[in-house]
């Protein structure tokens, strides 16, 4: 990973680890094939390999190497699934999956989660949740594609999860994120283009856009994902949607926050923080229990394995991503 203010290496173990936790606090984890939990967590390892710092707007309008090549169709995640590819390869990564049909699906649960966090496409998948939800009977865990759809809007919450977090957490992360996209909005001035009202270090209010980008972007995907949850858990009480309906709280008490610093209000940081704090240890509690009786199911299911061999295996695999995505070379196939 290259060392942008945001997209880097920090933010994708961050993007990881949240997926981990979305998939282990719902009980989603438990109802997966071991190739489908090892797909969702390797695609949020790589969901972001060599990310530039710079949108696909900017390498549209600069007409970059990356644009080109994918013919102005999400460059980046287009471009993060080409390197995925040749770690797969460089590292043997699919050697050790016993049949084609499980090779088969690794990769398409990898492609689908990564080409989805596209954020040009989020309108479109939406929609696709919210026609699948008015079928009646539609159990979202029971068909491949279902699954897909839940570990797509899974990787797109971990992504964008900034504000779902206490507000020293939210606010540092929003911090990096305006540092990048002000850089962004730097250059397409000096080229002499229009900045995005988003990008413009000169115009933009953070609590402002902020407040916005909570209302109509992340607040409306956790409750779409809380409603897949939902609709789990009515076909199958293991399924807990709890853990991502706590999440909304957070993004409601930011979203506050936020509003009262646009609104030129002083805001009381000790009170509200020292309640925020208190809510992520219970949460964190909760999730560690969880954890002891996944890792109980694990050994009793699969006695080779456990949880934290999982977690090493992991973790091996993303200090070989660091250490070879830095200057990758170029790529030997593109995507179709
Ligand atoms: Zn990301």
């Amino acid at each position: 990973m290259r060392d942008n203010s945001y997209h880097n290496f920090t933010h994708v173990t961050d993007v990881t680890q949240y997926m981990y936790t979305l998939l282990l606090a719902t009980h989603v984890a438990e109802r997966l094939r071991p190739v489908e939990l090892a797909a969702a967590y390797i695609a949020a390892v790589c969901h972001d390999l060599d990310h530039p710092g710079l949108s696909n707007t900017y390498q549209n309008n600069e007409n970059t190497e990356l644009s080109k090549r994918y013919n102005k169709e999400s460059p980046l995640e287009n471009h993060h699934l080409s390197v995925f590819g040749r770690l797969c390869e460089k590292h043997e990564l699919l050697a050790n999956l016993p049949t084609e049909e499980e090779k088969t699906r690794f990769v398409d649960i990898v492609h689908h989660m990564i080409l989805a966090t596209d954020m040009a496409k989020h309108g479109l998948l939406m929609k696709k949740i919210k026609e699948k939800l008015n079928i009646d009977g539609w159990h979202p865990l029971k068909s491949e594609e279902g699954i897909n759809l839940i570990l797509q809007i899974g990787l797109k919450c971990a992504d964008i999860s900034n504000q779902a977090r206490p507000w020293k957490v939210a606010n540092r992360w929003n911090e990096a994120v305006y540092k990048e996209f002000y850089h962004e909005g730097d250059l397409d001035r000096a080229a002499g283009r229009n900045v995005a009202p988003l990008f413009d270090r000169r115009s933009n209010m953070i609590p402002t856009s902020t407040v916005g980008f909570i209302g109509y972007v992340v607040a409306p995907l956790y409750e779409i994902y809380v409603a897949i949850m939902k609709r789990c858990a009515m076909m199958d009480e293991q399924v807990d949607a709890q853990a991502v309906e706590e999440c909304l709280v957070f993004l409601q008490k930011n979203k506050e926050r936020y509003q009262l610093q646009a609104d030129g209000q002083y805001v009381d940081q000790d009170e509200e923080e020292e309640e925020l704090q208190n809510f992520a240890v219970d949460l964190r509690t909760k999730i560690k229990s969880k954890e002891e009786e996944e890792e109980e199911k694990t050994k009793s299911k699969y006695p080779g394995i456990n949880g934290l061999q999982q977690q090493d295996t992991i973790r091996i695999l993303m200090n070989k991503i660091k250490q070879h995505s830095k200057h990758p070379p170029e790529p030997k196939f593109q995507p179709e």
